[in-house]
């Protein structure tokens, strides 16, 4: 597995050192807010595990699955909610924390979602942010790295469902994908 990659972009260290920064910054902005944390399934489990390790506050946690890339390395532009979230947010501070922002659909897509079912504020983690993907408006408030226009795996990132377990963010060989 650790063949396929081309070069390894954030080492674990580089990881940790950035959740444990936004996870301070979120734990000073939503102290009194009881937040609910909401991971976006299934690439930022990692992230929001490492996240609210750093936050030591009143906070719940949800998740929500979406699908807009049908397992490839293009976006094809439809998002839909794939598994909804399990608690109701009308009223609540919620944390959208993401793996990776590209075009911005997947972000836009929720944000109506949260604001459509009473949000009282929403904003945004990422861990990833890849500007120059982005095809419709799509700001995080809390980002880890800004990443180039290449194609990132592991930490929770796949291709085809594979190397979600590899515990650094690497390019992947573009072999692996031409090939197929
Ligand atoms: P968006 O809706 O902003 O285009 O993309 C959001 C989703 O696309 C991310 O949550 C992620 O699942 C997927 N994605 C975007 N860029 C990459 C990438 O470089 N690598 C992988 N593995 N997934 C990506
Ligand atoms: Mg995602
Ligand atoms: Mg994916």
């Amino acid at each position: 597995m650790n063949n396929d990659i081309e070069k390894i972009l954030y080492s674990v260290d580089d990881i940790h050192e950035a959740a444990s920064r936004l996870g301070k910054q979120l734990a000073d902005d939503y102290r009194d807010k009881n937040p609910m944390m909401v991971c976006v399934l299934k690439g930022a489990v990692l992230f929001m595990a490492d996240v609210i390790r750093e936050m030591p506050v009143y906070s719940t946690i949800d998740f929500v699955d979406v699908s807009s890339y049908n397992g490839g390395t293009e976006s094809s532009g439809q998002v839909e909610l794939v598994t909804d979230l399990s608690s109701d947010v009308q009223g609540r501070d919620i944390v959208l924390v993401e793996d990776i922002i590209d075009t911005g659909r997947t972000l836009a897509y929720l944000i109506d979602l949260l604001k459509d079912r009473g949000a009282n504020s929403i904003s945004v983690c990422t861990l990833l942010d890849k500007p120059s993907g982005r095809v419709v408006e799509a700001k995080a408030d809390y980002v880890g790295f800004e990443v180039p226009n290449e194609f990132l795996v592991g930490y929770g990132l796949d291709y085809q469902g594979q190397y979600r377990n590899l515990p650094y963010i690497g390019i992947l060989k573009p072999s692996v994908y031409l090939d197929k």
